[in-house]
């Protein structure tokens, strides 16, 4: 760490403290030249995690978004009251498993895998949203395989 009075590199730490928190930690350091005392402190990086669009956009990752897809998608369906925990689980998976950028298209598989075991009518509400069906018939072939599931 350089001595911000005379710019040498070599300093030593004379008192070390983690924060009550433990999110942080405080660092006293003396420069070995000058002998000027100054604080760092290190923290874990949080990198903020980013969505991007199909159109190649980028955007903030928000739960909230997550949970208004949902609530659309579960409309009067009996796991309206799982919409927030449905949400909080796709966002740990997906902190998880990616670093800095993640796919709108892996979100919405996520959640779509989600919502196929939790309701299949919310799944088809989603998915058709989701997957932006380009014509009736891909919407039903989507359809058929739940109904032959249910079989
Ligand atoms: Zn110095």
């Amino acid at each position: 760490m350089k001595c911000p009075s005379c710019g040498h590199l070599d300093t030593k730490v004379i008192d070390s403290r983690e924060s009550a928190d433990g999110g942080s930690i405080r660092r006293r350091r003396e420069c070995l030249e000058c002998g000027k005392r100054f604080t760092t402190y290190e923290y874990v990086e949080q990198v903020p995690l980013m969505v991007v669009k199909r159109d190649g956009q980028r955007q903030l990752f928000d739960r909230k978004k997550i949970i208004n897809g949902l609530i659309k998608a579960c409309e009067k369906r009996p796991i309206m009251d799982k919409v927030e925990e449905v949400a909080l689980e796709v966002e740990r998976a997906v902190q998880k498993k990616f670093d800095r950028d993640v796919a709108s298209k892996e979100i919405g598989e996520m959640i779509m895998e989600k919502l196929a075991n939790l309701d299949e009518v919310a799944y088809v509400r989603f998915a058709s949203v989701y997957r932006q069906f380009k014509d009736v018939n891909q919407f039903m072939k989507e359809l058929k395989v739940i109904l032959d599931k249910e079989k």
